[in-house]
């Protein structure tokens, strides 16, 4: 595990230091801001949706290691897939990072290389950070022009009665 952590750290440190898609993103038509207090960390993405199709996807920003690791990891990620698939995969990554992943049974996405973010649960202050690029996705896809902030979208999840 311990070979497996340092790859990991290697592949955030990676896309900290030289994020993708970072700097305006010619022919977005939706952006939001984001801003975390705890850390300090604000990121703007930009999205070129076409028929609900994140065509391209890009941010800039100043942030920590692991709120730009995120957003460049997540740009990847994210480039070519719809809407209900963007939201799908930031569920498994928020529950991922949260320690819930596992726990449900239901058919989930692959979430690639965003798995070496599973040490972030072991820092839940870090997890805000982490995160802070998928809410303001969110907010981006849903045409809303405020800022996110995790202190608003970072609640407790509420559990959804999925027991048969
Ligand atoms: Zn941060």
């Amino acid at each position: 595990m311990g070979e497996l952590r340092d790859l990991y750290q290697e592949v955030i440190l990676d896309h900290s230091k030289r994020p993708r898609n970072f700097g305006d993103l010619a022919g977005a038509n939706r952006r939001a801001e984001g801003y975390n207090p705890l850390c300090g960390d604000r990121e703007t993405v930009y999205v070129r949706l076409e028929d609900d199709v994140l065509k391209d996807v890009g941010f800039r920003g100043a942030g920590c290691a692991i709120s730009t690791a995120s957003a460049s990891m997540m740009t990847e990620s994210l480039k070519g897939r719809t809407r209900a698939e963007a939201e799908a995969l930031f569920e498994r990554f928020h529950d991922l990072i949260t320690g819930r992943d596992g726990e449900s049974k239901t058919e989930r996405p692959d979430l690639g290389k965003l798995a070496v973010f599973s040490g972030v649960r072991e820092f839940p202050i870090r997890v805000k950070c982490a995160t802070l690029p998928w809410h303001t996705l969110k907010a981006a896809l849903a045409g809303e022009e405020k800022t996110v902030s995790t202190e608003l979208t970072e609640g407790p999840k509420a559990e959804s009665g999925g027991a048969a």
